[in-house]
């Protein structure tokens, strides 16, 4: 058989969340397949071209998957949330029929136990992080432009540099000991300088990445 070069994947119960997944995965240029129980939800993602294709399915029906070819499919994500029982059954079912990766969405941390249970390689909890994520947004500083959160109290961030920072070198400006911030990196999208040396001047117009604590990057005058 042909091996295959990209990516497969399925998309079960297309409410918000799945209709998002299946839209983006379809917009990267992957190939990818919708179904819900729901006949409309159906006709509607492929009648805004959100996916590939798109089947009606009774996902907690293992038949059902079996024959629209769902177990041929390298990930699976379960995005039924709202239906503890449906999205319960479909991801022990999908695991069971040899699907590799399954993602799962689930609604509260008991679901996302039991999801994990019945085999999700990964589960996600979409309203929690959205809420973390807007928390962040609206009290983040403005500087920042991009953020890799490390646990929830330590981030790898790239931010402007501060006006008051600029002329100076990293061994005046101190920022381990003031700011209590590691600087990474400096420069622009196109060239980082990694690991820049003590005497590196500091330029307003450039970008830094720094590590620390979201507290003390807070505190950076951006
Ligand atoms: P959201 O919160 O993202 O809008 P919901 O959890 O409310 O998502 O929606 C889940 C979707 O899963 C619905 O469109 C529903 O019709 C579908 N669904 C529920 N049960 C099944 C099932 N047994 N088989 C397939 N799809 C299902």
């Amino acid at each position: 058989s042909l091996r295959r070069e990209t990516r497969q994947f399925a998309v079960i119960g297309l409410g918000r969340f799945g209709r998002a997944v299946c839209g983006t995965l379809h917009k990267l240029g992957y190939e990818v397949l919708g179904t819900d129980i729901n006949e409309a939800l159906v006709a509607q993602i492929l009648a805004e071209k959100l996916a590939s294709s798109a089947i009606e399915l009774d996902s907690t029906k293992p038949n059902a998957l079996k024959e629209a070819g769902i177990f041929e499919f390298d990930t699976v994500i379960v995005a039924i949330g709202n239906y503890l029982e449906e999205s319960i059954i479909t991801t022990l079912n999908a695991k069971e029929g040899g699907v590799k990766y399954v993602v799962a969405k689930a609604s509260s941390d008991i679901h996302g136990k039991l999801l994990q249970r019945v085999g999700a390689d990964l589960v996600v909890f979409p309203e929690y992080q959205a809420g973390c994520d807007l928390a962040h947004v609206l009290t983040q500083n403005p500087g920042v432009m991009e953020r890799f959160e490390l646990d929830p109290d330590h981030s790898i961030v790239e931010t402007r540099i501060p006006e008051e920072f600029h002329g100076k070198t990293l061994e005046e400006l101190k920022l381990r000991s003031r700011y209590k911030i590691s600087v990474l990196a400096v420069g622009k999208d196109d060239k980082f300088n990694i690991n820049p040396p003590p005497q590196e001047k500091l330029n307003k117009d450039l970008l830094m990445v720094v590590i620390g604590s979201n507290k003390a990057i807070q505190k950076l005058p951006i």
